[in-house]
């Protein structure tokens, strides 16, 4: 592979398979043999319908996604979703456009923030008294049973916390923002009613936004809903109203093979908390750096930490980056630092991060 490759620990975009990167080389210029690359053909043309049903029944395979959910490959990233999800859904509150949200970082606060543009959106339950160390504490939500969906982040990017498993809500459909989580554990699509994700950390080039939504909630849009964003009219145009992200469909459907090659979700899971212990174990018995969140909720995909000494930050990052690991400054309402440990990322690569932030402690 290519030698001068180094480790990419940011946040998204974020490093990719080596082997799909390799193989979207030449397919930028000829792609099945066509002798016109990947970017350069018709979205109807036979061959890239062919690469974009596959796609979606790949990424089926691999989730396990009931029949009775439609897989949309949309534009807008996971923050037009968030204008998206209450255009389609709000109508479904009983006594008028209403939604709960479960406040668990930035990534909910901004969704809750691009909602109550469309109805109210209710702070159902929140974790800012604690600064967002932890999942807000099942046993504190009051949820309304007036509203038409709960909204949370499975995995705040930025803060670093994660859902242990999907929160029982009873009947209101749940909606989950699992940008920076989708396919890097087992996730049981039927506990959820809608499930959207931006793809540039687990599933490939940013631009392709995943929406796996529950048939019986399509058909609800507010008739203002602009068409790029009615859930119903794009599940019935095979997410082609206009002119899809050919390329990042492309990439996703290399990296859905790609996955399945490596043993599918059950290996990458293995694999992904074996990667989040050596971390999580390096942090914990450290005098030089710490992690702040809870336990039970520690994010096997983003994970946030601090030095104790933060005029030692710079040259963290620096000396960092000579050992060939890049992308570590933490989010900048935060600061500290962070790693993203996607799926691509590899076990040598947690262990080059592992070594060389011992030896920066013992030199400290
Ligand atoms: N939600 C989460 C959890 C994210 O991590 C991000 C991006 N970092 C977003 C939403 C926003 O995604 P996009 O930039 O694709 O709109």
């Amino acid at each position: 592979m290519f030698e001068h490759r180094i480790f990419n620990f940011a946040p998204g975009p974020a490093t990719l398979p080596e082997e799909v990167l390799a193989q979207a080389g030449p397919d930028l210029l000829s792609w099945q043999g066509l002798g016109a690359g990947v970017l350069e053909v018709s979205h109807r043309g036979p061959a890239f319908m062919q690469c974009y049903f596959d796609a979606i029944q790949h990424l089926r395979d691999l989730m396990s996604i009931p029949q009775n959910y439609k897989i949309l490959f949309l534009h807008g990233g996971a923050i037009g979703q968030n204008a998206a999800i209450p255009l389609n859904l709000m109508r479904l509150g009983k006594s008028g456009p209403q939604a709960d949200f479960i406040i668990s970082g930035l990534w909910t606060q901004k969704s809750r923030l691009e909602a109550s543009k469309f109805g109210t959106a209710r702070i159902a339950a929140s974790s800012d008294q604690n600064q967002f160390r932890q999942i807000p504490e099942r046993d504190t939500w009051d949820l309304s049973p007036d509203s038409a969906y709960v909204h949370l982040c499975d995995n705040e990017t930025v803060g670093g916390v994660e859902f242990p498993d999907a929160p029982h809500v009873g009947q209101i459909p749940l909606v989950a923002d699992f940008s920076s989580s989708i396919l890097s554990k087992s996730i049981d699509v039927s506990q959820y009613g809608v499930i959207f994700a931006g793809a540039q950390k687990n599933i490939g080039a940013a631009g392709l936004t995943i929406v796996i939504v529950r048939e019986d909630l399509l058909g609800y849009a507010m008739p203002t809903t602009p068409s790029i964003w009615d859930w119903q009219i794009q599940a019935q145009n095979d997410s082609m109203i206009n002119t899809p992200c050919t390329f990042a469909i492309y990439i996703a459907g290399e990296v859905f093979k790609w996955l399945k090659k490596q043993g599918g979700i059950p290996h990458i899971e293995k694999v992904n908390r074996q990667k989040a212990q050596i971390l999580y174990t390096l942090l914990d018995n450290s005098s030089l750096y710490v992690n702040h969140v809870d336990p039970r909720h520690r994010s096997k995909m983003n994970i946030p930490f601090f030095l104790k000494d933060e005029s030692l930050n710079e040259r963290f990052i620096s000396q960092a980056a000579a050992a060939g690991l890049i992308g570590l400054k933490g989010h900048k309402s935060v600061g500290g630092m962070r790693a993203s440990i996607y799926n691509a990322m590899s076990l040598a690569g947690i262990q080059s991060l592992a070594e060389f932030m011992q030896e920066f402690e013992r030199l400290a």
